[in-house]
């Protein structure tokens, strides 16, 4: 079972995973971007976890929605809505609930995917973060459903499953967003999204482990 300290674990990683790897993401967004995504989602997750510290809600849903709100609160770039998006429609399936299981997270995962395609209009191959949060909830709810299919494990295979899905937007000419206005010459690079959704998922298999 998963309960509001996996996510509060989950968030307070993330946080510490941004910061460290601010730089390499917002150099990934001055190839195809503006250069700002390391320093959006720096101050997006840093919001995040100081406001789940002042007041730990009780509830997996509680922290998936107050973190969602300090994301679009603070970050003024398009990943901000998006990650804010994903993770407010992640928790509002989850129900209210003290605990979840995988199973339940698995599927609330895939509404807060869907929340993202919804407010950004991307589909999978327009070189966006989709393209690694697709493949990932693909991967959990594969490994989750197998015969023996052990929790932690499945999550690892999420979190591969993110990062290739990251290495896989290279070749891929950005189709939404900032990078879009490039055309041809946003193929070539590592989509910044794609990335830090990668280094998401790395924190949810590590909260899990
Ligand atoms: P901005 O582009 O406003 O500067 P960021 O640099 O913080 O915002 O985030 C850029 C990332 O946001 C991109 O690399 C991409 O993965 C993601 N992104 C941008 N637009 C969309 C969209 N419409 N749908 C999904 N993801 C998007
Ligand atoms: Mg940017």
């Amino acid at each position: 079972m998963l309960d509001s300290a996996f996510f509060q674990r989950w968030m307070s990683g993330t946080a510490a995973a941004v910061d460290a790897e601010a730089d390499r993401l917002t150099e990934l967004d001055s190839a195809i971007g503006d250069a700002d995504h390391g320093s959006n989602l720096r101050r997006g997750f840093a919001a995040v976890a100081e406001a789940l510290e002042k007041e730990p809600p009780g509830t997996p849903a509680g922290v998936l929605a107050l973190a969602g709100r300090k994301l679009i609160s603070t970050v003024g770039g398009a990943s901000g809505p998006l990650y804010g998006s994903l993770l407010r429609g992640t928790g509002k399936a989850l129900g209210d609930g003290a605990e979840v299981t995988a199973a339940q997270f698995a599927q609330a995962l895939w509404a807060g995917v869907d929340s993202v395609a919804k407010l950004g209009g991307a589909a999978a191959g327009d070189k966006t973060m989709l393209d690694a949060l697709l493949p990932a909830v693909d991967a959990l709810t594969d490994a989750l459903g197998a015969e023996g299919g052990e929790v932690a494990a499945a999550f690892g295979a999420a979190r591969d499953a993110a990062e290739s899905g990251a290495l896989a937007t290279v070749p891929m000419q950005a189709r939404k967003g900032r990078a879009s206005y490039l055309g041809e010459r946003s193929i070539g690079h590592q989509d910044p999204g794609a990335t830090s959704a990668a280094l998401i998922l790395r924190t949810l298999a590590e909260a899990a482990a």
